[in-house]
């Protein structure tokens, strides 16, 4: 008897192929794994970092395995302009964009009553003012193409507070607000605006806290352990991709049920 192979044509071809993406903060941890995997699901990235020239060389590897194109911008978020830069650059190179990740955050902790204006400063720009800046930047180029997708990493404990976080959880909290209006302001045009929110990620900055932080924050979990930086990058990438057409302003978890 004959085994015939059954007719399903040619591969099909990559869910992404032909999108552009920008992804902020790409160098290192969460980051480099969005950026990693856009590119296996066929996007070509450009994506910023702020010192970590090494780091930005291995995501490129990582992209340049995957058969895609990424180009390195190294830029302080921070800087008023620095979104602006990104995107003209991305529309020079690539003359398009579809997905834009605001993904570079820092946290500088410290109880309120101890925390200083500058620690204040740098968490609300960094994390939540840089966020706005970009999305200012990327609507106009989505809206010239064809829509687009916006996603922009949070935390749970926007959700739910932190001790010792309350810069922190205010700039996530601000990005959640964001993107629930940006979402009913650009909705008519294609385009997206969710948030995905991270649990404790087993990232180096993970690694690094005390072992009882650590254990503490797996005991939350109802799974048992920690997320991985591949977890949210798969929640990142489904938001980016043709099945999440529907969904918008949404706030995704990615914490194995750390809080719910
Ligand atoms: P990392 O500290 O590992 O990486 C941060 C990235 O952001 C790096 O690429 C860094 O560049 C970049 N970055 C930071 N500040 C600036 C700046 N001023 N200008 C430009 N780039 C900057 O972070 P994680 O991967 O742990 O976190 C990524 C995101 O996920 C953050 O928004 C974080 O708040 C969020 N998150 C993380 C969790 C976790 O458990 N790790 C949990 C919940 C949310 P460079 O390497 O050059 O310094």
């Amino acid at each position: 008897m004959a085994v015939v192979a059954p007719a399903h044509g040619a591969a099909s071809a990559p869910e992404l192929e032909g999108r552009i993406a920008i992804v902020t903060g790409g160098s290192r941890g969460i980051g480099q794994a969005i950026v990693t995997e856009l590119a296996r699901r066929g996007a070509d990235v450009v994506f910023t970092y702020r010192q970590d020239d090494e780091g930005a060389r291995a995501t490129i590897a990582h992209v340049d395995e995957a058969g895609r194109r990424a180009v390195a911008q190294r830029v302080d978020v921070r800087d008023p302009d620095a979104a602006a830069r990104v995107v003209d650059a991305c529309r020079e190179l690539f003359g398009r964009l579809d997905i834009l990740v605001n993904n570079a955050g820092i946290a500088r902790d410290a109880v309120v009553w101890k925390m200083t204006d500058e620690a204040w400063a740098e968490v609300i720009e960094t994390d939540l003012t840089a966020a706005f800046r970009f999305v200012r930047a990327a609507v106009p180029l989505m809206r010239a193409g064809h829509g687009g997708r916006i996603v922009s990493i949070a935390s749970i404990n926007a959700l739910r507070g932190k001790f010792g976080q309350s810069n922190y959880a205010a700039a996530k909290a601000g990005l959640i607000g964001l993107t629930k209006s940006v979402a009913r302001e650009v909705g008519g045009f294609g385009i997206t605006a969710n948030v995905v929110a991270p649990g404790l990620i087993d990232t180096a900055m993970a690694a690094a806290l005390p072992e009882d932080v650590r254990q503490r924050s797996v005991s939350e979990t109802v799974v048992g352990h920690l997320g991985t930086t591949a977890d949210v990058a798969h929640a990142v990438a489904f938001l980016a991709g043709p099945g999440a057409a529907h969904i918008t302003g949404a706030v995704l978890n990615v914490d194995g049920g750390q809080h719910m």
